[in-house]
């Protein structure tokens, strides 16, 4: 009897999966994918085409094309919970999938929940991204929410964008940290001056309390006029693992061993920005950890279904981080060491086309 696997979201681990399955295919194992969009769109390259330097087709997936290719049934779902006892997933329509091995890479929210009813934006799920920036990059007072690398990021290309096409306006950033908070103080430091040269307003030390249609109230008692508002302040569990009693942490990311099993359940795996690795709790959720974990979460699965034993996956100690500037330039930050050129900028391009060629 031939076993199911089921792969939820089309997140960067599990994009390797479809890939090696255009190579090689398991026997007596189905293997369908549930994801709501046709499209996975890759956040390497939100900045560029942010800045109007890519295109929307280099920067996302053609789910549908990749799973055909790889001999995956793709369901256009949107999963709601885990039934885990009983191996079935219910999605938002009702719809309910039995599975004898799950594996999920849905990637994270930004927007918290209190904020869910505002006048804040979201670019998550990704496919979101090229509406809502589109919108936002014609207005005269854009605000990002969020000073860490994705929302420094963004709000340099939305600037670049706007000086390139002669829109008038001002980006603006507020963060309840500094800068880049997670990095050294003189990269920061680096950062924000950056950003102001580049004619971005920065607010550090802020904390938004509330969003209404035309401004944000601060902790400060500050009143900050916007024209739109885009929540980046960090990534935040999406609930279904909550909601399906799933071991999770304290920010709602589910709990998976080294081998990249849910705490509790063998049968379950996850990757990505969605989960938290009990031995290393504080490894950044970031795209880099998603596309590493790939090559073990497809050992690991195959292994689990011929009933071998499983690797184990152990995340490398510094990670490269090149954040676009606008203008083709880079603000490269590897451990201790920072430089912002055009080499930067050139380097990251040609990571990020290397990686989407992948899939095409
Ligand atoms: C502007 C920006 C720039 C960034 N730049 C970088 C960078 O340069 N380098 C880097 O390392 N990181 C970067 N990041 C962080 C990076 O985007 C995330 O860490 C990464 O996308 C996480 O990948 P993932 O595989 O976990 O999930 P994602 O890439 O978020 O994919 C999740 C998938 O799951 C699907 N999905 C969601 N919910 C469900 C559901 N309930 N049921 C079924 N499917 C679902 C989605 O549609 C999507 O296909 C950036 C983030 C942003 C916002």
């Amino acid at each position: 009897m031939s076993k199911r696997l089921l792969l939820v979201g089309a997140g960067h681990a599990h994009l390797e999966i479809l890939n090696r399955l255009r190579n090689e295919s398991w026997r007596q194992v189905d293997v369908c994918m549930i994801t709501p969009s046709p499209y996975q769109y890759y956040s390497g390259m939100f900045s560029g085409y942010t800045e109007g330097l890519y295109s929307e087709e280099d920067i996302r997936v053609d789910i549908r094309q990749l799973a055909n290719a790889a001999n995956v049934h793709w369901i256009p779902k949107k999963a709601a919970f885990i039934k885990p006892q009983q191996k079935k997933i219910v999605c938002e329509d009702g719809s309910v999938y039995p599975f004898d091995v799950v594996s999920f890479d849905i990637g994270s929210k930004s927007l918290p929940l209190s904020f869910e009813d505002s006048a804040a934006r979201t670019i998550k799920p990704n496919y979101e991204f090229t509406d809502q920036i589109r919108t936002l990059r014609e207005t005269t007072k854009p605000l990002i929410v969020g000073g860490g690398a994705a929302g420094t990021e963004l709000a340099m290309s939305i600037q670049a964008y706007k000086d390139k096409h002669k829109i008038p306006g001002q980006v603006r950033v507020i963060t309840s940290d500094r800068i880049l908070a997670d990095g050294p103080k003189w990269v920061s430091a680096r950062l924000k001056k950056l950003l102001e040269k580049k004619g971005v307003r920065v607010w550090q030390n802020e904390h938004v309390e509330e969003v209404f249609e035309e401004f944000v109230k601060t902790d400060n008692g500050n009143r900050v006029r916007h024209t739109g508002v885009l929540w980046l302040g960090g990534a935040i569990g999406d609930p279904i693992f909550e909601k399906s009693s799933l071991a999770i942490d304290e920010r709602s990311f589910a709990l998976v061993r080294s081998t990249l099993q849910f705490r509790d359940y063998d049968y379950i795996f996850g990757a990505g920005d969605c989960v938290t690795m009990i031995d290393y709790p504080s490894l950044p959720k970031s795209g880099v950890y998603a596309v590493r974990q790939g090559p073990v979460l497809w050992q690991n699965l195959k292994s689990y279904l011929s009933g071998l034993p499983l690797d184990s996956f152990v995340p490398q100690k510094n990670a490269l981080y090149i954040l676009s500037t606008g203008g083709k330039k880079g603000f490269l930050v590897y451990g201790p060491v920072s430089s912002h050129n055009k080499k930067a900028w050139q380097l990251k391009n040609k990571i990020d086309r290397e990686f989407m060629a992948k899939y095409k």
